[in-house]
């Protein structure tokens, strides 16, 4: 044991060996703290245990309760002023290190609508002594408004998606998921803490639907998605808006969606083709589908692409049941038209299952025909691949190649 170490190195009074310095902690000669230790007499003179600011100066987004820090807003999720003067006081507040089992009661006092003290009360063992302090913080809170609320409340907009469709205007299902991935996608942003995320509005059209976006990236990503999922083209252009106070040129830009002529579970007519009306399936790169006359394959030619020639005659969803009178032969089947009731003999599909009493049958202007039952039975799938000759309106085509 070495002499230096018993006498304090402030005023020369031995130090007395501490019940709490057991074993190890106290004679390991490397620890430079066991050189110079006060006794603790000249450490409490100098102990400061709390250490916290004369007043805290908050400023508070008063519509979306951001606190502003350092030299940007940060959403810090407080239900009200008295929840964020506690935020502030914990993070301007410090305790000193060597204060282990510290613990800190406060009470909020509302003073005026902006000023709330903050009656604290920490305690803690250093030394073996337990110590505690109070402390009154005043917490002034400034009401502002933060950058984003700011442009949300200015219709502030950095990018428009225009939904839009081919000789169509789109369906409630495409509008409807195009709100849900535009607020899906600010809402992933939100939650990385990116605060510049935001919808600014959203408007229907006559010919479809405009969603403003308080970015760029954000538009893209909206229009990339749908493309994915329904298929169809994007074109962006870019506006010049306005100069930033740098001289910097600001543009806006503008994605248009085009969404495919012709939807999954749409019974279109081809032009120049007497093979019978298709079933379409896909409208993801080549219009895809089948044939509700024998059940094969159909797929637009490259040049065609998702719109070939052809008129729509109707859609799956207004396929009546009705009876199956009797089986002809391998081609042919008698059914009774929905409307006449008489039978009528229309071409025999691959999926017609024979033991069925009743099919889902379209009438349209291109005759009576077959459809598949709209929900498969997995069971009785030999193939599931794309060629199960059903239609799944709960499943988009994953088969993207946009
Ligand atoms: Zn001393
Ligand atoms: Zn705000």
């Amino acid at each position: 044991m070495s002499e230096s170490r018993a006498f304090c190195p402030r005023c020369g009074d031995p130090v007395p060996e501490r019940s709490s310095d057991q074993g190890e902690e106290a004679a390991d000669p490397l620890r430079p703290s066991a050189e110079v230790e006060l006794c603790d007499s000249c450490y409490f003179d100098e102990f400061d245990f709390v250490d916290a600011p004369e007043r805290i100066d908050v400023r508070v987004c008063s519509q979306c309760g951001a606190v502003h820090r350092g030299n940007r807003w940060v959403d810090v999720g407080a239900r009200d002023y008295t929840d964020i003067a506690i935020e502030e006081v914990s993070e301007a507040v410090a305790v000193h290190v060597d204060v282990a089992d510290v613990a800190w009661q406060v009470e909020p006092e509302q003073v005026d609508e902006n000023t709330i003290r903050m009656h604290t009360y920490f305690t803690g063992v250093v030394r073996d002594t337990p110590v505690e302090e109070e402390v009154t913080v005043p917490v002034k809170i400034a009401r502002q408004t933060c950058e984003r609320c700011g442009r949300i409340a200015g219709d502030y907009y950095a990018s428009i998606v225009q939904i839009r469709a081919e000789g169509r205007t789109p369906t409630s299902e495409e509008t409807d998921r195009a709100e849900e991935i535009a607020h899906d996608i600010v809402a992933d942003m939100e939650a990385t803490g990116d605060r510049n995320a935001f919808v600014t509005e959203i408007g229907e059209t006559d010919d479809g639907l405009n969603i403003k976006l308080s970015t760029n990236k954000i538009g893209k990503k909206i229009a990339n998605k749908m493309v994915e999922e329904f298929g169809g083209t994007v074109n962006d252009a870019e506006t010049l808006v306005t100069e930033d106070e740098d001289g910097n040129e600001v543009y806006r830009v503008t994605f248009a969606v085009r969404l495919p002529p012709y939807t999954p579970g749409d019974v279109i007519d081809l032009a120049d083709d007497d093979e019978g009306p298709v079933l379409v399936r896909s409208a993801h790169g080549n219009l895809k589908g089948i044939r509700v006359t024998t059940g094969e394959r159909y797929e637009a030619s490259h040049d065609e692409g998702a719109s070939p020639d052809a008129r729509k005659l109707g859609e799956h969803d207004d396929a009546e049941r009705t009876t199956v009178v009797t089986v002809e032969d391998e081609n042919a089947v008698q059914v009774l038209d929905p409307e006449t009731y008489q039978a009528t003999t229309v071409a025999r599909p691959d999926y017609f299952d024979p033991d069925a009493e009743t099919v889902p049958v379209l009438k349209s202007r291109a005759g009576l025909h077959v459809l598949p039952d709209p929900e498969p039975d997995a069971d009785e799938d030999e193939d599931k691949d794309e060629d199960d000759g059903y239609y799944d309106p709960y499943e988009h085509d994953p088969n993207t190649d946009v």
